[in-house]
């Protein structure tokens, strides 16, 4: 039994040392790849329910390393995070995205409002405000074309803090929402204090519509909490014909997800929006 223990131990530190030492190549290579632009931004457009017109689309980071391939957000980013990498990728990420968001309005595409994930840090460093507007004035954008999307638990460490912040951005004429809403550990009090604009139903109580009992009850209950707070609605990770019904049916104003489209390249979003019917 000695034995089999030990050997679990060396099997545990080969896997930790397989993880720590991916982490530090990867830590290099996001640096490179943030100084050799190998970040793209994919977007995923946003559907009204009700007539089925586009109403925005959400900006996905994606980087595609030379040799590893694609390396998901939801590694890179708290990798960026943790290294001090995150202030720098998410000033270009706002920056490309109203350059696009700039380049489609001069195109006659729209009105087509580009949202933008923000990280916590850069919900916090205090230089949110100017980057926004730094971003706004170089793209030429108009701010009604932003959306910034941001989680519960960054509102959460000061909320009356990040209610100043939000009022500041919001006078400027950028929106605001939360997204994953319902998977972060607060209450509703938040929603009542902070000014928002809409609220993003988190895919978790999306996938399993409209056959799952308790799903139907927190979706139809945050809906019908949303439109009593005169926020807007944005169901995620819409897949099926059958969950876009059942939202809708339930007065969900916005959807998301691979039943409309994938995230795609700015280019190949321009195609899809062309032939794109309602
Ligand atoms: P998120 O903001 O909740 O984004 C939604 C995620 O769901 C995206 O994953 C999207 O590709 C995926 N998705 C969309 N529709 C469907 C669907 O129908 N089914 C399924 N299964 N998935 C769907 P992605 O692109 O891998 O991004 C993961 C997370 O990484 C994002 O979650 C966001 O938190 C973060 N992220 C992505 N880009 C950025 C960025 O530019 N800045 C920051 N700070 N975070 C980002
Ligand atoms: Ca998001
Ligand atoms: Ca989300
Ligand atoms: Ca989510």
């Amino acid at each position: 039994a000695k034995e089999a223990g030990k050997n679990r131990y060396a099997f545990y530190a080969a896997r930790m040392d397989a993880q720590a030492q991916r982490r530090l190549a990867l830590q290099a290579a996001l640096r490179r790849a943030v100084d050799r632009r190998e970040l793209t931004l994919a977007y995923q457009p946003k559907i009204a329910l009700a007539d089925g017109r586009v109403t925005g689309v959400e900006a996905l980071a994606r980087w595609v390393h030379p040799e590893w391939g694609a390396i998901s957000p939801g590694e890179f980013i708290p990798l960026a995070e943790d290294v001090g990498l995150i202030a720098e990728l998410g000033r270009w990420v706002l920056s490309q995205a109203l350059a696009d968001a700039a380049a489609w309005h001069q195109r006659g595409l729209g009105p087509l409002r580009v949202a933008v994930n923000l990280s916590v840090s850069q919900f916090a460093d205090g230089e949110l405000l100017a980057n926004v507007r730094r971003a706004l004035h170089d793209s030429g954008a108009p701010p009604s074309l932003l959306e910034l999307e941001l989680t519960e638990s960054m509102v959460m460490r000061d909320p009356e803090e990040a209610a100043r912040l939000l009022q500041a951005l919001r006078a400027l004429g950028v929106q605001v929402s939360i997204d994953d809403f319902g998977t972060g550990h607060s209450s509703l009090a938040y929603l009542k204090r902070l000014p928002l604009d809409a609220v993003k139903l988190d895919r978790s109580f999306v996938q399993d519509l409209p056959d799952a009992p308790k799903d139907a009850a927190i979706a139809t209950g945050v809906i019908a909490l949303a439109q009593q707070l005169r926020l807007e609605v944005v169901a995620e990770g819409v897949e099926t014909q059958a969950q876009r019904d059942f939202l809708r049916q339930a007065g969900c104003d916005q959807a998301q997800g691979y039943f409309f489209s994938r995230p795609l390249p700015a280019a190949a979003l321009v195609e899809w929006l062309q032939a794109y019917r309602r």
